[in-house]
């Protein structure tokens, strides 16, 4: 897979020599969590797993040199369950995900580390992630973060029904890829699909809502598009990836910091 990850942030380019040379308490470990699932008939299998490594690959670059924060390889496989049916969809099941993140949760405490981020950029893995970073921190004593997507950017010209329904392969994402990895984009395949429409708020909706529904890519995207691809560009790709960038790295330095409270 390719790596925007600087090699000097890369843990798994140390040997256990240089490993046992970090300084235990501070070392902020990331572990990257993503996907290997369609995304529309445009966008390859590892387009989740691509953009996690991106933007943390842009945001490792930001950091101050001397802060002791690395990436550890990105468990490349999530729940995607959403999204059988689809062939190239690889989902693992909720227990194996949990029980691979609770593992190398032992691994890392067992080696004496005190901090570890999940950062994710599957929606499927979500609340699996919100569940492990508690264990995690109850079973282990690591100090455990979750550090979510874009790390919170307004998305500037997202149209309103996008931003609300803009889950998966749509302006976003393809906006990424074409920004980063174009010829892995094939922008004369591109559908567009919406789930429900920002304009019609009804009381049962897919996400975001008190009153959901559980949904099945299958039932309601025949291509596998939920959004719509057709304004993504490379010039917005470049510009929410450095914005996004910009805000996990801010988050992941507040993370090594913490929990000194006299750190910006
Ligand atoms: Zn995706």
């Amino acid at each position: 897979m390719k790596t925007w990850i600087p090699d000097s942030r890369n843990f798994a380019y140390l040997n256990w020599k240089q490993v046992d040379a970090l300084p235990r308490e501070s070392t902020l470990l990331v572990l990257p969590t993503a996907a290997i699932e369609q995304h529309g008939h445009h966008l390859p299998l590892a387009t989740d797993t691509l953009i996690n490594n991106l933007l943390l690959g842009r945001a490792l670059e930001k950091l101050p040199p001397e802060l002791p924060i690395y990436a550890l390889p990105p468990v490349h496989y999530g729940k995607s369950n959403e999204h059988i049916g689809f062939p190239g969809t690889l989902s693992v099941s909720a227990s194996t995900f949990m029980a691979v993140l609770r593992d190398l949760g032992a691994s890392i405490s067992t080696a004496g580390f005190k901090k570890l981020v999940l950062y994710n950029t599957h929606g499927g893995n979500t609340s699996l992630i919100d569940v492990m970073a508690r264990d995690l921190r109850a079973e282990f004593g690591l100090r455990t973060f979750a550090l979510h997507g874009s790390g919170g950017i307004p998305f500037e010209g997202l149209s309103a029904q996008e931003r609300a329904y803009g889950f998966h392969a749509g302006e976003v994402e393809t906006s990424f890829l074409l920004a980063a990895v174009p010829d892995l984009v094939d922008r004369s395949a591109y559908t567009v699909n919406y789930i429900a429409d920002v304009e019609k708020p009804q009381l049962l909706r897919p996400e975001n809502a008190p009153a959901v529904f559980a949904w099945l890519t299958r039932d309601i995207a025949e291509s596998g598009v939920l959004g719509d691809p057709r304004p993504s560009s490379a010039q917005k790709g470049t510009r929410w990836l450095e914005e996004a960038a910009t805000h996990v790295a801010a988050a992941l330095e507040v993370m090594s910091r913490y929990p000194d409270s006299s750190a910006k």
